[in-house]
């Protein structure tokens, strides 16, 4: 027989954008249910290298772009959160560095002049050297110059941990998901054997969100997937390094963060140009022979010989933008019942939730009585990329 179940927003996809937002919601009195079809965070978000951007890395072009402007303010932001002290209550949640690395491993390139001039990073970077340096630069052979830009680096799998007990009862395992209309609009859906009514649905399912709109007949909004190819080293000479590494060009050479594996070990995940359009048409073993060398290049102190290596590809998933450029805040796009988006970066999940808020007040959606909810089955946590390649 089916159950019936009521809530206020119904949210599909449980990534950081669809906890976060869940999170958000109950705080301010909503009542809120999240459905997830695989596991919690096990998208993109736990994929990600959790960093929280400032904006510093898209100046670096020299130009003060749309995103240095619009995620300027997430640090701030999600260090309050992480005090204890903001939106969430999120203290807890590991911090793997206080700060990441502006690394230029040669002399300084004439185009970083305008860079350091620039609103994103003005009066945040500040030039670091001897035992300031990040531990894996520590070596009397390093050259180079580093600078410190207030932006943190986060351990995703415990920010996803944290998440999910903010839930609270608030989560339900999910296989087929389909509208459900009344009256000629979309009053909830109907998930396996159940009939969930709810006053607003968010689609907020990464990649997953094209296969749910076309499911209820929509072409809009467009997705666009951005594909990379992301490199893991796991050795016990592996130290940690959270730092984008500056080529020539606009874009970080690479961008290494480290993460702890369950076995005490260092992990690097390699992103950046290494990880974009020549690493994508690299095979595995292309790929990592690119790393390696790039690695030994930059860091020929650290003994790799006992370095495992692994390859992982995922695709960013957000609106459609011309050229396949990165968009520049959070994407939401609305239409009666049914709210659609892509955070478009874990650092901006805190406004892709002030979005959803913004529309719910527009249309003067109030928290209404809803039953409790029964015990739901839960999706499973998320497992790090780390200990599923490299363990
Ligand atoms: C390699 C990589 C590195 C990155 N590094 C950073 C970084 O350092 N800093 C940063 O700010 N951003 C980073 N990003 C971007 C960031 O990870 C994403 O923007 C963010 O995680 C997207 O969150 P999301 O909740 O929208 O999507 P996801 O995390 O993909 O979550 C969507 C969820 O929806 C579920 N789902 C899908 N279809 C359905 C369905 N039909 N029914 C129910 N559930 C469904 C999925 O299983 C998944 O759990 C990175 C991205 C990648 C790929």
């Amino acid at each position: 027989m089916s159950q019936s179940l009521s809530t206020d927003v119904l949210i599909v996809g449980g990534g950081i954008a669809g906890l976060w937002l869940n999170a958000r919601l109950r705080r301010e009195g909503f009542s809120s249910l999240v459905l997830e079809s695989g596991s919690l965070g096990g998208g993109q978000s736990l994929k990600s290298q959790g960093i929280i951007h400032g904006g510093a890395k898209y100046a670096l072009h020299g130009a003060l772009t749309g995103a240095s402007e619009a995620i300027a303010d997430m640090p701030r932001r999600w260090r309050e959160a992480l005090a204890g002290e903001g939106e969430l209550a999120l203290s807890g949640v590991r911090v793997l560095s206080d700060a990441h690395y502006l690394w230029s491993p040669g002399s300084l390139a004439g185009n970083l002049t305008s860079f350091f001039a620039s609103k994103a990073v003005r009066g945040r970077v500040d030039q670091v050297k001897g035992d300031q340096l990040p531990p894996a630069l520590q070596d009397p052979s390093f050259k180079g110059r580093v600078y410190r830009l207030a932006e943190l680096v986060l351990d995703v799998p415990s920010l996803i941990g944290r998440l999910t007990e903010l839930a609270g009862e608030g989560l339900l395992a999910a296989r087929q998901i389909e509208p459900l209309y009344e009256d000629g609009e979309l009053a909830g859906l109907i998930v396996d054997n159940r009939v969930i009514r709810a006053q607003r649905v968010v689609l907020c399912a990464g990649a997953g969100n094209a296969g749910l709109l076309a499911a209820l007949g929509l072409q809009q909004p467009a997705q666009q997937l951005r594909p990379l190819h992301m490199v893991l080293a796991k050795g016990p000479a592996l130290r940690p390094l959270y730092a984008h590494c500056l080529g020539g060009g606009s874009k970080p050479r690479v961008t290494v963060t480290s993460h702890p594996a369950a076995d005490g070990q260092w992990v690097w995940y390699l992103g950046g140009d290494l990880a974009e359009a020549e690493g994508v048409a690299r095979d595995e073993a292309e790929q990592i022979r690119a790393a390696q060398k790039e690695m030994a290049a930059l860091l020929p102190w650290i003994d790799q010989r006992e370095t495992r290596w692994a390859t992982l590809r995922v695709d960013r998933a957000e609106p459609a933008q011309s050229g396949l450029v990165r968009p520049d805040n959070a994407f939401l796009a609305d239409q009666q019942r049914l709210l659609v988006g892509w955070p478009t970066k874990l650092a901006l999940a805190p406004d892709f939730a002030d979005r959803v808020l913004a529309a719910l007040r527009r249309d003067v959606v109030q928290p209404g009585n809803h039953p409790p909810l029964p015990e739901l089955p839960r999706p499973p946590l998320g497992r790090p990329v780390w200990e599923e390649l490299l363990s």
